[in-house]
């Protein structure tokens, strides 16, 4: 029986570690933290599930590109969905000049926008279909369609390129492209087919999960737990042997463990790589890019509470201009744009709420010191401020916490604390899915993209690599929800 080290148990080692155990191989998943999924699973204040790393996402009906991974691995029957709202999923909130609530669905989407801006019906719906076109074309979405180990996006053009020669008004474009948000790349670098996957998903039968993400990280264990999968907690991964063909021969963890193996797939971030890896298994030009690799951004994140139903069934952004590609650029010139999401509520009936904002540790001030406190302190509270200030429907919001960077590198095991790892962006090498060791694969957030659907695509094409691409995706092979 071969076997397969999985590095990492986030979204996507999980889903691989299940995947590969389905087949019969013998499977240990090594997760540095001591407990699966820490980005999922979130943290309990005042009796209330503050959520970090999942919220909500889309394709999440009968048929549906997220809907169908998740029942190829048991997972489905674990979870209940609760659906958002179909005439306004999302609610920008524009302060200078009122709401624009976007719903789901393609037709609606440009109704509602075609409505606010007569002129250019025809531009926005072409834009909407040209998205459902690209992701019905994403082979990615239905592995029935894929035909050859051809993975990547490297046919497209950028958004910015399909937007040029079109003069739209600032905020209609931003109306249009304010998706990129959910997976960190401004739009003027987004790369249209990327785009088109993400504005796709989080338009279309869009749910958060009952119990938030602890719900789906213990899923995710329960369902491991019916497999043969060894689970080592606390336990990472430092090296990894090659033999004399250069291939992939054992997994050692920080503690000198040893864990020998056919093959092994790395979920976590690319840049830990060289380290991880013999000395000579890269090429000097590859190590260097893999140290090099540009990071989306940062996140500030502060988890409240709330009586207001507000939030319920959507997410919501608090737009502080009227150019999202303008607000990217600079982000720190004015107040900062805030994205809201809300959880289930408590048995008192609050609600939590968790607002995230672009932002750049503090620099140079180290984490733990009282000036370090003093700065979170601050942002904490002039973010609680500004979101009273401009959604009063919250005017009882109530702290309970808040995370910066540093949180988010713990959540992830990792030095850097980007909110989706490497940046997927028309102006970037997209990471290579494979590497020069034989039977060494990578999968996750950083090597495809991020959110749920991005990690268990990943996770399957690397699976691909191990099953057999034919016979996996014949099994996976299912109709896409177009
Ligand atoms: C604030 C925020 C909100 C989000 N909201 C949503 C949302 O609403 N919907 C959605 O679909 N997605 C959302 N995402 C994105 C989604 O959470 C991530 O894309 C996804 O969880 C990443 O999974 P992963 O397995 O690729 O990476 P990770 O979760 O980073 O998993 C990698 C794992 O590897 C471990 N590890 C690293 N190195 C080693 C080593 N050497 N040895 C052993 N273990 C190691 C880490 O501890 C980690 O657990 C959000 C992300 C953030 C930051």
């Amino acid at each position: 029986m071969k076997r397969v080290v999985v590095i990492g148990g986030g979204a996507a080692g999980l889903y691989s570690a299940l995947l590969l155990s389905r087949y019969g191989y013998k499977v240990a998943l090594l997760e540095a933290s001591a407990s699966v999924a820490p980005l999922l699973r979130g943290f309990t204040r005042s009796g209330l599930q503050c959520d970090t790393g999942f919220h909500m996402a889309g394709t999440l009906c009968k048929g549906g590109a997220l809907y169908n991974y998740l029942n190829f691995v048991g997972l489905l029957g674990e979870l209940r969905f609760v659906p958002y709202r179909r005439d306004c999923c999302t609610l920008l909130r524009f302060t200078g000049s009122g709401d624009v609530g976007i719903p789901q669905g393609t037709q609606p989407v440009i109704q509602a926008l075609s409505e606010l801006y007569a002129d250019y019906s025809k531009n926005i719906s072409d834009f909407f279909l040209d998205i459902d076109s690209a992701y019905k074309n994403t082979a990615l979405i239905d592995p029935a369609n894929i035909s050859d180990a051809e993975f990547g996006f490297k046919n497209s053009k950028s958004l910015r390129a399909y937007f040029d020669g079109l003069d739209l008004p600032a905020r209609l474009r931003t109306l249009m492209t304010f998706y990129s948000i959910y997976y960190g790349v401004p739009p003027a670098r987004c790369l249209f087919a990327e785009f088109a996957l993400v504005a796709y998903s989080m338009r279309h039968d869009v749910h958060g999960i009952a119990g938030g993400g602890l719900s789906l990280s213990r899923a995710f264990e329960k369902m491991l737990g019916k497999t043969d999968c060894a689970l080592r907690l606390g336990c990472k991964a430092g090296a990894v042997r090659t033999g004399a063909r250069g291939q992939v021969t054992a997994v050692v963890s920080e503690e000198g463990e040893e864990f020998a193996c056919d093959f092994c797939i790395y979920t976590g971030h690319p840049s830990a790589l060289p380290a991880l890896l013999p000395v000579g298994a890269l090429r000097p030009s590859m190590r260097n890019y893999l140290t090099q690799l540009q990071e989306t951004h940062t996140l500030f994140m502060v988890f409240a509470s709330t009586k207001s139903s507000f939030l319920c069934g959507r997410d919501a952004v608090i737009c502080t201009s009227e150019d999202l590609d303008e607000a990217c650029a600079n982000p720190e010139s004015g107040e900062p744009w805030l994205h809201l999401s809300c959880g289930d509520a408590g048995g008192d009936g609050f609600y939590p709420v968790a607002v995230s904002l672009n932002s750049g540790q503090k620099a140079g001030v180290p984490v733990g010191t009282e000036d370090y406190r003093a700065w979170k302190n601050n942002l904490t509270a002039a973010t609680r401020a500004q979101v009273v200030r401009h959604m009063p429907e919250l005017s009882d919001l109530v702290v309970l916490d808040s995370a910066s960077a540093g949180s988010m590198a713990k959540w992830v095991s990792g030095s850097r604390g980007s909110a989706y790892g490497v940046m997927h962006s028309a102006d970037s090498m997209p990471v290579l899915p494979f590497s020069h060791v034989q039977g060494f694969l990578l999968a996750g957030q950083s090597i495809l993209l991020p959110g749920l659907l991005g990690t268990f695509i990943s996770a399957a094409v690397a699976c691909g690599s191990i099953v057999g691409y034919k016979k996996l995706f014949r099994d996976m092979a299912w109709k896409s929800a177009v």
